[in-house]
């Protein structure tokens, strides 16, 4: 896959253009478009365009929280230096010269119900407001994503594995390894050398996130976030644009299909497509070590279940087939832990319940092993295996 370099915002020459300025007639990064549209003088047209806005209460498009408190803070460099008719004509900065002037521009801030996204901590600064009232910013899925970029480019694993939906059970499992070993394999996150968030989005539930930066003026890279127990954890991330995220499990089906219908050279192109684009989906993991598995290649099926268990401990199937690797690799006392851990959380699954059963018949616990087959059949009375296994359990046990 060749990827070219995307073209860079005109003004800056440093950014990526993201979007077409109607009034330069070229494509620009958000930055300079702030500092074009803040004069509210845009077309119409453009969908950018600011409009009457008074301080502090912008009417206009932001792809993100970053570019509209960017705006509101150029938004504020032009009001304090102009003169307002609330004081009379006086212009703020000239008025903070002196205390009784900053008395009356905090008393005029001090009457409005300030969203806590505005940085009026800024404004504070500008003009010296010490006795202005200012709560402290609340920390936003783009901080936490934006955190996270940086510990990606100073390639700190350890934190970067810290922000992941996963991490208490990895370091329970003593997994951490396992998870910084993809991550920093990655060939686009192992060249970070610059990025820049673009746009981020928020669902409607307020529970999930999407932030979607530009890495390198080349690279697209979205991050999945899910707010859990009043926090911001990482889901997964993308090589792509944000739209991308509502295809994966169009893509996951795809593979579904190829692979029942054994047309493996078709899987391993679509696979190796999609797996570079969703970099940390446990579902890819999944069908690699399918394919393999179909393919006869178990060291390579063992290496994609383990990846896959790791990006999703909940993934029951996985964990079955990892486990089920180990088992007939010999591995018994690990295969035995996961067999339990999977009952655990899927008490009735049948082929864990049968296989966890024959370990325990080779090591003559007959018993729980009866008790296993019993639980297995009751809720699948067609498996074979495991009728089998009863009967040569009950042979064993008179
Ligand atoms: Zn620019």
């Amino acid at each position: 896959m060749k990827i070219f370099k995307k073209k860079k915002c005109k003004i800056c020459k440093d950014k990526t253009g993201t979007r077409f300025c109607l009034r330069k007639g070229f494509n620009i990064c958000w930055e300079d478009c702030n500092i074009l549209r803040v004069d509210e003088k845009c077309p119409d047209e453009c969908d950018y365009h600011l409009q009457n806005s008074d301080i502090m209460q912008l009417k206009g498009k932001s792809d993100s929280q970053m570019e509209y408190i960017d705006l509101l803070k150029k938004q504020m460099d032009i009001w304090v230096k102009k003169p307002q008719s609330i004081f009379q004509d006086k212009i703020p900065v000239t008025m903070a010269e002196s205390s009784d002037g900053r008395k009356k521009i905090v008393d005029f801030l001090s009457q409005f119900k300030i969203n806590p996204m505005v940085p009026l901590s800024y404004l504070k600064e500008r003009l010296s407001l010490d006795d202005l009232k200012v709560v402290s910013n609340p920390q936003t899925y783009e901080d936490i994503a934006f955190e996270f970029m940086q510990n990606l480019y100073t390639n700190e694993w350890v934190k970067v594995a810290s922000f992941m939906t996963n991490h208490n059970y990895w370091v329970a499992h003593e997994m951490e390894d396992e998870f910084i070993k993809i991550i920093s394999n990655n060939m686009v996150i192992k060249k970070i050398n610059n990025f820049d968030l673009i746009s981020s989005a928020l669902t409607k539930e307020k529970d999930q996130a999407l932030v979607y930066f530009d890495i390198n003026n080349k690279f697209d890279l979205t991050i999945s976030l899910k707010l859990t127990n009043d926090h911001w954890n990482i889901r997964s991330l993308i090589i792509g644009k944000p739209e991308l995220f509502n295809s994966e499990s169009e893509a996951i089906q795809q593979i579904a299909i190829l692979l029942s219908k054994n047309e493996t050279t078709k899987a391993f192109e679509l696979l190796s497509k999609y797996s570079s684009i969703y970099i940390m989906s446990s579902d890819f993991e999944y069908y690699w070590g399918l394919y393999y598995t179909f393919t006869k290649n178990q060291d390579k099926a063992e290496k994609h279940f383990l990846q896959a268990m790791i990006l999703d401990p909940a993934f029951v199937e996985v964990k079955y087939n990892y486990a089920f690797i180990l088992h007939s690799k010999g591995e018994i006392e690990s295969a035995k832990s996961l067999y339990k851990e999977i009952l655990q959380e899927a008490p009735n699954e049948p082929k864990t319940l049968n296989n966890f059963a024959s370990i325990l018949i080779d090591e003559k616990e007959y018993k729980e092993a009866e008790k296993l087959l019993n639980k297995c059949i009751k809720s699948n009375p067609e498996f074979e295996i495991a009728k089998q296994n009863l009967e040569r359990l009950e042979k064993l046990m008179n």
